[in-house]
């Protein structure tokens, strides 16, 4: 049993089959700037208030690593490495760390769980990674609460920006959207809401170029895209909206891929495909995006390889 990916639902699908005697392997990937941190998108967050059991909150590292140590005491073992190649059409599923050019794959396995979750695209300016947390942040829902009263902006003119913005006027006193262009690329209908709210302000043809603060963001500088000129804004916080890469590069061409860009799955299960391999996470979940819907996703792709396995490999 090989899991692919250390975010929540990896780790859980880990503990599962760890106390299901399957002695599952979690290649975590490795610690970088981007999405592939072992740990997974909580490890780019600070507090996590809305994870269940922890009524005073967590921070995200923490909490990874709870699950990194409960995963590993039932015996899940734990490799900090980068799978660079997959092969899911050999019996048994073939696994490369590292180097893809290697003969010889480093890993067989006879089930394999792929967690390997998705990243919020990101500006990519400078202190982008130290901020997050610490008033920078690409979930509302996570966050939104830690700004009540407060002047926030929201980056991005989808549909993903405006139901940020959209809730996030539950606690912010005012909400700037900041669009590159001069119109939206959101839905009709998300656009008639945002603009029938009150709290949310469009600033158009607005690109951010720094963020403003250095161990807290007190806000924004920007440009003008028709104009060039240059402004900036004082926020309390900025929420980057322009939307989310699931981490496919490794399955494409042996697993369906949605358009979008996430991997297929049978309905109502973590089945792909191909037989023995399971998909679950934010690698699969273009909707909820959730630590805790990760997690439950992560006990599901458990519960089936247990059950895949029962049926086609007992004794
Ligand atoms: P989208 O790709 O639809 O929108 C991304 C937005 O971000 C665009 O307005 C784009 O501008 C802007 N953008 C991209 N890069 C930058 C940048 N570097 N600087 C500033 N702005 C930038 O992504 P979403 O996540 O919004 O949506 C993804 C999919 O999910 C869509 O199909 C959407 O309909 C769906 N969705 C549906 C929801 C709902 O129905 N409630 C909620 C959320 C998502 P530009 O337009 O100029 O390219």
């Amino acid at each position: 049993m090989i899991i692919v990916g250390s975010g929540p639902a990896g780790l859980t699908a880990a503990i599962y089959t760890a106390r299901a005697r399957l002695a599952p392997l979690v290649i975590e990937g490795e610690p970088s700037s981007t999405s592939d941190q072992p740990g997974g998108q909580l490890m780019l967050t600070t507090d996590v208030e809305n994870y269940p059991g922890f009524p005073d909150g967590v921070m995200g590292p923490e909490l990874m690593d709870n699950f990194r140590a409960q995963a590993q005491r039932f015996g899940a073992t734990t490799l900090t490495r980068k799978v660079a190649k997959v092969d899911l059409s050999a019996t048994p599923r073939q696994i490369w760390i590292d180097d893809a050019t290697k003969p010889e794959p480093d890993f067989t396995a006879t089930a394999v769980i792929i967690a390997t979750g998705a990243q919020s695209l990101m500006l990519g300016l400078p202190n982008e990674t130290e901020l997050i947390g610490h008033g920078l942040s690409t979930c509302a829902t996570c966050d939104g609460f830690f700004f009540r009263d407060q002047e926030i902006g929201v980056v991005g003119g989808g549909d993903s920006a405006l139901e940020e913005a959209i809730f996030l006027t539950r606690f912010a006193s005012k909400v700037n959207v900041l669009v590159r262009r001069d119109e939206l690329r959101a839905s009709k209908i998300m656009q008639d809401r945002a603009r029938a709210n009150d709290k949310i302000h469009f600033v158009w043809n607005t690109v951010v170029t720094e963020y403003l603060g250095d161990s807290k963001l007190s806000g924004v500088a920007t440009k003008d895209t028709v104009t060039n000129t240059a402004g900036t804004m004082e926020l309390a916080g900025l929420f980057i909206a322009i939307g989310h890469k699931p981490s496919t590069q490794l399955f494409v061409d042996q697993l369906e891929i949605k358009p979008n860009g996430y991997l297929v799955t049978q309905p109502d299960s973590t089945r792909t495909a191909i037989d023995g391999v399971f998909a679950c996470g934010d690698v699969v979940d273009d909707y909820y995006r959730q630590a805790i819907t990760a997690a439950g996703s992560g006990c599901m792709a458990a519960i089936d390889a247990e059950r895949w396995l029962e049926e086609h490999h007992s004794g």
